[in-house]
């Protein structure tokens, strides 16, 4: 059975720190971690979770769209667990879009973010997949990236007037 993990809030040095590679995606340990992330994830009501969010540096994430109540416009698709990740290229496009974070709850920001990407991994069976993004999936996928990168959306934000509660956020999506 999947754990529940503890997420690291903002100020865990955990969230600025280097990441290693996940060298055999079949170790057990990588798995029951995937398996663990998921089910903190879900719990949380997240669309995506990066390893280092629960302690691990590694280069891990799920990205895992779907309509919640923190994202209620979301689109679905099935939870990704992308191993390695890279980002291959960019749309010259960018746009700007609400985010925000398992580890800074309460806080939403407008962050600009290219609009479509291609991008490489290893999936947890270990093929490797090349693809496509856009929009709101793309966005998810730098998000997390950022995380394994030892960043957070708040360092993209461009003005401090561009970040709202999470209250505020909900009224705005709401309406
Ligand atoms: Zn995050």
């Amino acid at each position: 059975m999947p754990i529940l993990r503890q997420i690291a809030q903002l100020g865990q040095p955990v969230l600025r720190q280097e990441t290693a590679c996940v060298g055999n995606p079949a170790d057990p340990l990588i798995q029951t971690l995937i398996d663990d992330m998921l089910a903190t994830m879900t719990e949380a009501n997240g669309v995506g979770i990066a390893a280092p969010q629960v302690f691990e540096p590694l280069r891990l994430f799920i990205v895992a769209s779907r309509p919640t109540p923190r994202y209620p416009q979301a689109p679905a698709m099935a939870p990704t667990a992308m191993l390695n990740p890279e980002i291959l290229w960019r749309s010259d496009e960018s746009e700007q879009g609400w985010e925000g974070c398992l580890s800074v709850p309460g806080i939403r920001g407008l962050v600009p973010r290219s609009l479509r990407i291609g991008v490489r991994y290893l999936s947890r069976g270990g093929g490797v997949c090349e693809e496509e993004l856009s929009g709101f999936i793309a966005r998810v996928f730098q998000h997390e990236y950022d995380h394994i990168s030892g960043m957070v959306f708040l360092d993209r934000v461009a003005n401090s007037r561009d970040l709202i509660s999470e209250r505020e956020y909900l009224r705005l999506v709401s309406a």
